[in-house]
């Protein structure tokens, strides 16, 4: 299967400047009316402008929690693939593998040359930051170093750990701000490296510190990764967190005990310029910060500034809900009425630890509730009858989640789910799944991914044939809903706010293989090309 390094697409829509190009991007949909019982539909063409900036910057990537099991297992990840690092294990040398990053390690179908199937690899269908290039940074409670806090993760071999030395031990995280009512009280005796002041000091802090790593380090753009602990749900308060003047208000004022830390580094990196992505299951990014991201994008268009910021969210999707999303698609996508699910973990890491208290562990079960609404609503054939106990407050699955922590098995996660679904003539089918594996080593990648791509996608201006001149992506980046167990939802346009609309209008694509097809599909897009396979193939 050839796989080629880069491609030019020869196309008059796709149009090659300096520095950047222009891709129309031309598809059909329908237009549907539904009136007096009879529905209407209008398959219409609509074509789109996409201009990407192809100068890859220089990317710093600022991780909240560096010292924990992700942020060093990321770390020490990218450190040993840039200085080619191998370790030996019982069953010989190793070498370092970025496997699992859907963009250093798949690839894209481009179509035929002379009856062979040609591949572009994911990350050269545009051009993408290399993560060698990355330059990293970050927070953590936890005063150790970067070799300490790998080895104390207990992810890596220990050969790798030694050879890491060199490049982790002057890699000292930056203070980080603490509220201890957010997180679990398990915790307390991690928090060496905290920055004192208030909560608007904290603010201001942060901003510092993004501000003084991009001018050392001469960074164009930097993405701020939450990899934090768990935080618990902030309670919202209409007067605090629906709009930022009072959401500033009540920072600056220290009427702040419903804001989280996690929505303070938020707010520090939007008003920096950065892009903010949110690895865990709270909610972080109120409606008050998607809407300053709103505001702050259509300030610097209004300037003929670029410096858009972006966001996404929740909760990285690594392991269960990756595989539940998979195995809701196949069998409600197979017309089969999947009615339970039961869903055991156990792990010892100190994620699990936190997970321990209720509060924590109630973030992560409303994460990964909502994971097969998407792929209910999209096949009302079998959930009719469901319906009515929808409108009594009861889910059509019965789906439960329960984690517990036992220490020995480490980051060494055990997941555990049970799907059983009606079938043909009232017939049930039960699949027992069981999954072992780091939890950091799945995660690692997922954040690599979200990192880069989000870079991409912010590189990127979009015009449709309504528009007169190009504008940003919307700040919240659905697209990337193939890298998060609880997508955000989209917030209503302007014009749905004025009638009334509730502040979640769509429904977040949580089924996988969409997810990917969607992602894959908009890059495509980009590059001036179509993916995903084609209706004729089959046909012809
Ligand atoms: P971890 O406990 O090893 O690391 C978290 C780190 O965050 C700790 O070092 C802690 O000191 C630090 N921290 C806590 N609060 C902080 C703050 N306010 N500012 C800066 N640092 C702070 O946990 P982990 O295994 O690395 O997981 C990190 C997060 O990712 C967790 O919230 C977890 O739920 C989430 N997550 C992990 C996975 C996975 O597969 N590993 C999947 C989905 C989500």
């Amino acid at each position: 299967m050839p796989l080629v390094s880069s491609i030019r697409v020869n196309s008059p829509n796709v149009v090659y400047g300096d520095g950047e190009h222009t891709s129309v991007y031309e598809y059909m949909t329908n237009e549907v009316c539904v009136s007096d019982g009879v529905c209407n539909v209008k398959p219409v063409k609509r074509s789109m402008t996409f201009k990407v900036n192809d100068k890859k910057p220089r990317m710093g990537l600022m991780m909240v929690g560096l010292g924990g099991n992700n942020g060093t297992t990321l770390t020490g990840g990218i450190l040993a693939h840039k200085y080619n690092l191998t370790w030996r294990e019982r069953t010989g040398e190793k070498k370092p593998e970025l496997l699992g990053s859907v963009t250093q390690s798949t690839a894209v179908h481009l179509g035929q040359c002379n009856g062979e199937d040609i591949y572009v690899p994911f990350s050269k269908l545009l051009s993408m930051v290399d993560p060698n290039d990355l330059v990293i940074s970050g927070w953590d409670l936890s005063n150790a170093n970067m070799y300490e806090a790998v080895c104390r993760a207990h992810v890596y071999q220990p050969e790798l750990c030694d050879k890491l030395k060199q490049y982790m031990e002057g890699m000292v995280p930056l203070p980080a701000i603490y509220d201890k009512d957010f997180i679990a009280s398990n915790q307390e005796s991690r928090v060496t490296n905290k920055i004192e002041g208030t909560k608007f000091d904290c603010y201001n802090k942060v901003r510092k510190d993004i501000r003084e790593f991009k001018e050392k380090n001469k960074l164009d753009r930097v993405v701020v990764l939450w990899t934090a602990t768990t935080e618990r749900y902030s309670e919202l308060d209409e007067h605090i967190h629906y709009n930022i003047e009072d959401f500033h208000k009540a920072l600056e004022s220290h009427n702040d005990s419903e804001i989280s830390p996690s929505s303070i580094y938020c707010y520090a990196a939007m008003s920096e310029g950065c892009i903010y992505l949110n690895g865990s299951p709270q909610n972080t990014i109120v409606p008050a910060l998607q809407r300053f991201a709103e505001k702050y994008n259509e300030e610097q268009a209004a300037k003929g500034e670029h410096n858009f910021v972006y966001y996404m969210g929740d909760d990285f999707k690594s392991g269960q809900t990756k595989f539940k999303s998979m195995m809701g698609e196949f069998l409600i996508g197979s017309g089969m009425r999947l009615r339970s699910v039961a869903s055991y973990n156990h792990l010892g890491n100190n994620d699990g630890l936190n997970l321990n208290e209720h509060r924590q562990f109630r973030s992560k079960e409303i994460s990964k509730g909502g994971v097969l609404d998407d792929m209910i609503a999209g096949n009302p054939m079998v959930y009719e009858e469901q319906k009515d106990q929808k409108a009594d407050g009861k889910h059509p699955i019965d789906h439960i989640v329960v984690i517990k922590y036992v220490p020995f098995v480490g980051d060494s996660k055990r997941a555990l789910d049970e799907y059983t679904s009606e079938i043909w003539m009232n017939g049930l089918n039960t699949i027992v799944a069981h999954n072992t594996c780091e939890d950091s080593l799945l995660a690692a990648p997922i954040m690599l991914d979200m990192a880069l791509v989000s870079e991409l996608l912010g590189r990127v201006e979009y015009k449709n044939e309504k528009m007169d001149k190009f504008m940003p992506l919307h700040p919240l980046l659905s697209s990337m809903s193939l890298f998060f167990k609880a997508p955000i939802p989209k917030p209503p346009m302007a014009e749905l706010k004025d009638k009334g609309a509730k502040w979640e209008t769509e429904m977040p694509l949580n089924a996988l293989g969409a997810q990917r097809r969607q992602l894959e599909g908009l890059l495509g897009a980009l590059a001036g090309i179509s993916v995903g396979p084609c209706v004729c193939g089959p046909v012809e």
